[in-house]
């Protein structure tokens, strides 16, 4: 029998299933599934919000899309029919390469969210042709190419709507592509991402490298082109701007068309700014209001009610500082206006720090967003108590009412019912499908804390996503693992924050520890993913670190057999849809005060992984909700932490001189074994850089790790089933932290939709 989904399907492809190739067969699934999503396209009354982001990380689509629609099983039932499999034809999307980690995949989430709830959200962002790069750890550095995935025919489509954009005094015409995103049962909303028709890849020569001069053709090729040099700095003022001044236009154009007349903009749009990267849309919509007849101060009255921003990070490198002169070239039919903006900003205030132009001519770009918009948030109830507390406590002080939290969440379609599919239809034969809409009722779950054969069933579903993980890796890296070893996972950007030196250090002393006969109570596979910042030396160099010691360990027979190390490469949402879901124990160990968030550490729990971690961003929450009793935490407090900073008198060399499991997994660093199976440059450098500097205070946690983790490596060894239940109790109690939760409340206090 054909229903009409198979039936159009057939009808698209010209031939039968059976008969279609698999490029075929993708292709009108491609077509069927915007076919579909289009009839989803609801009319937007009242406010609509527009989510602006550098990144989205949206992760492959055909999938989700087929699950959002609710035609996943009847088309992979008909696929098989013909003696075709839907995971093949995944096989040749190309995921696309817009988003470099959390915030970007954040981003992809409240869209889905979004869309699910029925709100009108639509992103805004750029269409990068090689996005960020692909990583490549054959040599045992990390080296970087393009991400080519872009092809002619894809989710995102062309339009015929240009904005000019005017850079340097130069007008170029962004061109908008739209990105259907349908939701769960829900409606579809879009994704908008501008772009150059002038863009040419053939200007990358090495690697990545290209001229960064030529903006014409450099625009959108890459996200966060490296800035390690004023040319890479001024690229990316050029990138803000274009596309905050076409997504600017295109908000004033729908609005416009719905009947908005300019003072009235509030009413008709909500406008999220994610991270400081898009803050230039402040000046701008109060310029192109002023085009269009709104006093200065009318405007800035507007675009304050209109904008609400998002504080993602406490690290001062990632808060953004323009010097004035690089705005005044590129972009200087701003500098006017953020200068007035300055000056009112001064009549607030006597504080010199919430200035928004400092006495050194830097355009702090977090302060114009938190004087000019009316809402700023933090990402976890930590993060938000240490922005009032310490990091934005001046900025607190003026505007109390504007600060709020919005604890970050992740969409459970992608991260549970797409990733681990034999985990959600236990969870919903158990529970039923309620907890698909909503998360909540995944604490039905805790009526089975006891239930012998459902922790039997879990552990089940582990093992064989761990098989299938290790037959991934296989195939992707020729590399075997042993399913029946506990896996560690730590899988996020690399940064010394988030301390992959810190597990690093840990597996040095585990084999020194075999070495010396003492041996440790399971087996532990420890897989990493993680991709560094192309000019960041010594993230390089953990990268490197890791990878001669999985070579060292591999060489060593008695070692061997009880740990492995694994770098999965080019880490990306494909890869963690594999990854996550084999997971045992997930490993959160940023320094506590430094992760806004994270959301790795959501995914994880989600699908059934007990947390190894600091108190830090959501992991604090998860802690809440969990009990202590079902996550292994460890380590100093944010607390000590900024207590420690403030005293600036942490000094690594001293624990290194005093401690020594630490000396001893220091020095190993650049000891026989290691030089031998890696370049002691790069070794050396990173020894050094522990012992001079260690500015993310490895050292003083690194007694705990080994405790706390030793003692999980224990307890899973021990009780196989006890270890089930605290994977069973960290899934029941996940269900804050879907994005949709998330979602509704960013609705309910900020931006009021609909
Ligand atoms: C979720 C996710 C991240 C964020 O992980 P954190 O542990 O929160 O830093 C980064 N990259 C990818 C591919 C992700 O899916």
């Amino acid at each position: 029998m054909n229903t009409p989904v198979e039936a159009r399907l057939t009808q698209l492809c010209g031939k039968s299933l059976r008969e279609a190739s698999n490029g075929e067969l993708y292709q009108a699934l491609l077509k069927l599934t915007q076919e579909c999503s289009e009839k989803k396209v609801a009319p937007v009354k009242g406010r609509k919000l527009y989510y602006i982001s550098a990144e989205f990380l949206i992760g492959k689509l055909l999938s989700n899309n087929l699950i959002n629609l609710g035609l996943y099983d009847e088309i992979r039932g008909a696929l098989s029919a013909a003696g075709k499999d839907l995971a093949e034809l995944e096989e040749l999307e190309n995921e696309p390469s817009l988003g470099n980690g959390g915030l970007g995949r954040l981003a992809a989430c409240f869209l889905d969210s979004l869309a699910t709830l029925d709100l009108p959200g639509d992103g805004i962002g750029l269409r990068y042709h090689c996005g960020l790069f692909r990583q490549d750890l054959k040599d045992g550095f990390q080296k970087e190419h393009p991400d080519m995935w872009l092809t002619d025919t894809g989710w995102a489509q062309r339009t015929d709507t240009v904005y000019p954009v005017v850079l340097a005094g130069k007008t170029y015409n962004a061109r908008l592509y739209r990105l259907a995103v349908t939701g769960y049962n829900g409606r579809t909303n879009t994704l908008n991402l501008f772009d150059l028709d002038t863009i040419d890849e053939s200007i990358i020569g090495q690697g990545i490298d290209f001229d960064k001069t030529d903006i014409e053709k450099n625009l959108t090729l890459f996200l966060y082109p490296d800035d390690s040099d004023r040319a890479g700095k001024l690229l990316r003022v050029y990138q803000q701007y274009l596309m905050v001044s076409a997504g600017a236009q295109l908000i004033l154009a729908e609005c416009v068309a719905r009947g908005c007349k300019y003072d009235d903009l509030a009413k008709y749009a909500a406008i999220q700014i994610n991270d400081t990267h898009p803050s230039m849309v402040i000046p701008e919509l109060i310029r192109l209001l002023g085009e269009h007849g709104v006093d200065f101060d009318k405007a800035v009255e507007i675009v304050t009610e209109t904008c609400a921003y998002t504080n993602h990070t406490i690290l001062a490198e990632a808060l953004e500082k323009w010097p004035r002169g690089d705005l005044a070239l590129i972009v200087p039919q701003l500098m006017p206006i953020i200068e007035k903006l300055d000056r009112l900003a001064r009549t607030r205030t006597q504080d010199s720090s919430t200035y928004i132009i400092d006495d050194a001519g830097l355009v702090h770009m977090a302060s114009m967003d938190i004087h000019f918009t009316h809402s700023t948030n933090g990402v976890a109830a930590l993060h938000t108590q240490i922005l009032k507390d310490s990091e934005l406590s001046n900025f607190y002080r003026l505007y109390p009412e504007k600060f709020n939290n919005k604890t970050n969440g992740i969409t459970f379609r992608r991260w549970l019912l797409e990733c681990n599919p034999a985990l959600a239809s236990q969870i919903e034969s158990l529970i039923g499908g309620g907890f698909k809409k909503d998360a909540r009722e995944l604490g039905k779950l805790m009526d089975y804390v006891d239930n012998d054969a459902v922790l039997a069933k879990f552990s089940s579903i582990k093992r064989d996503n761990k098989r299938a993980l290790a037959d991934w890796l296989y195939l992707k890296q020729g590399v075997r693992i042993n399913p029946d070893a506990m896996f560690s996972i730590q899988s996020k950007r690399l940064h010394e924050y988030k301390r992959q030196q810190l597990n690093l250090l840990f597996l040095i002393h585990q084999y020194l520890e075999i070495k010396s006969g003492h041996l440790p109570s399971v087996p532990l596979v420890s897989i990493f993913g993680a991709k560094a910042a192309p000019a960041y030396t010594t993230a390089k160099d953990i990268i490197h670190a890791l990878i001669a010691l999985s070579k060292v360990i591999a060489a060593d027979a008695q070692a061997s057999k009880w740990m492995q190390i694994v770098f999965v490469e080019n880490y990306n949402v494909t890869a963690a849809e594999k990854v996550i879901p084999a997971c045992d124990l997930s490993e959160q160990i940023s320094l506590a005060s430094k992760e806004a968030s994270g959301t790795g550490n959501m995914k994880f729990m989600l699908n059934g992984a007990v947390t190894l971690g600091t108190m830090d961003g959501a992991n604090v929450e998860i802690a809440e909700r969990v009990g202590e009793k079902n996550i292994y935490i460890f380590g100093q407090s944010s607390g000590q932490v900024i207590a420690s900073y403030a005293r600036g008198t942490y000094r690594a060399r001293d624990w290194y001189d005093s401690d020594f499991n630490i000396r001893r997994a220091v020095d190993f660093l650049t000891g026989e074994e290691m030089r031998s199976a890696g370049s002691g440059e790069s070794l050396g450098r990173l020894r050094a850089q522990l012992i001079d500097s260690d500015w993310f205070q490895t050292f003083p946690d690194f007694n705990a790790y080994v405790v706390r983790k030793t003692q999980a490596m224990q307890d899973y060894a021990a009780d196989p089933v006890h270890w089930a239940r605290m994977s069973l109790i960290n899934v029941a109690k996940a269900g804050f932290f879907s994005s949709d939760r998330t979602i509704e409340e960013y609705n309910r206090d900020i931006w009021h939709l609909g």
